[in-house]
């Protein structure tokens, strides 16, 4: 039997259990473009005469994301919008990813800028996970090179092409994961960074991060990319492994199944008590690093940590 739109009767494309509601394709992406919308509203999250810089890679979020913002830039002009794809140098996988970054840009027409590892620090991630397995054993996983490298130059991309705002494709199951990983760990100022929108700012080296999709659910943003036919690639990466996030994500689903609007819940009532959590917690100090001058709360930031690590192998 066909189920039908709770609005229309046409043939439904999804049923949202956390709402009791089924929509079908015209009212499923109108939907998703109300709340977008209502999230960078309620949450000032872009302002007039912004330049907006998306961190894009080449997957449905991203892909998302930089369709509704061009979407609501066509109408409102008065944002400037960009976006940005950092290389890391994974074979088989970012040189994929890349071209359907270029498809999308070329489709939205965004101009699309590329950071790579290669130019910026002398190495591929590819040969910083050699240099790491040959003579460290691997006691570094390629993530963690991959993700504090990437965030660092992600965050001097966005400033040196003069943005306001860097968005991120964080979607809801994101988000919720976020939190519940910190909360888990113990580390609530980590927590309380993560989750917080706009990005919580301690030093202004850091562009302001913000998440348009933080309320929209992970299968509804690849069911939208889907529907929009946006380009986007569903390569996985060949160093993917992050075996305790990946226990939060299951047990996030099987609670979501069981009891839908557990997602929400999470991110909602974290929303809730972040501004008590700040007022507890005593954000560090951010000093300059001695090496990058970048902002850190130690003396040499953890990029250039890592990357004294490869240097030192790496070009003997
Ligand atoms: Fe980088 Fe790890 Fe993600 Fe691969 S899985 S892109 S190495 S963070």
């Amino acid at each position: 039997m066909t189920i039908k739109c709770s609005k229309c009767r046409n043939a439904a494309v999804i049923v949202r259990k956390y709402e009791g509601k089924a929509l079908c394709k015209h009212h499923f992406l109108s939907d998703i473009k109300r709340k977008v919308s209502r999230t960078i509203r309620i949450h000032k999250m872009i302002r007039r005469k912004d330049k907006v810089v998306v961190g894009i890679s080449g997957g449905k979020d991203s892909a998302l994301l930089l369709y509704l913002l061009k979407e609501k830039q066509k109408k409102q002009r008065h944002f400037e919008l960009e976006a940005l794809l950092i290389d890391e140098g994974i074979r088989n996988y970012r040189d994929h990813t890349k071209k359907k970054a270029e498809e999308l840009c070329e489709l939205l027409n965004v101009p699309l800028h590329v950071f790579s590892f290669k130019k910026r620090f002398g190495f591929s991630l590819d040969e910083m996970v050699k240099i790491e397995k040959k003579y460290y054993g691997y006691e570094v996983h390629p993530c963690t090179y991959c993700g504090t490298l990437r965030r660092y130059l992600l965050n001097i991309g966005a400033r040196e092409l003069g943005a306001d705002k860097l968005a991120i494709a964080h979607n809801l199951d994101d988000e919720a994961q976020a939190i519940m990983t910190n909360y888990v760990r113990g580390d609530l100022l980590r927590a309380v960074r993560i989750a917080y929108v706009p990005y919580f700012v301690e030093d202004e080296r850091f562009v302001v991060r913000i998440k348009p999709l933080r309320d929209i659910p992970e299968k509804e943003t690849t069911l939208a990319a889907l529907l929009l036919n946006l380009p986007f690639s569903l390569r996985e990466c060949p160093y993917v492994s992050d075996a305790f996030r990946g226990e939060i994500r299951d047990m996030i689903n099987a609670l979501e199944d069981k009891y839908p609007g557990t997602k929400y819940n999470i991110v909602r009532t974290f929303d809730k008590i972040r501004p008590a959590l700040m007022n507890m917690i005593k954000p560090s100090k951010i000093n300059a690093c001695i090496k990058c001058k970048e902002p850190t709360s130690q003396k040499v930031c953890k990029a250039c940590s890592l990357l004294e690590r490869v240097r030192e192998k790496g070009m003997r």
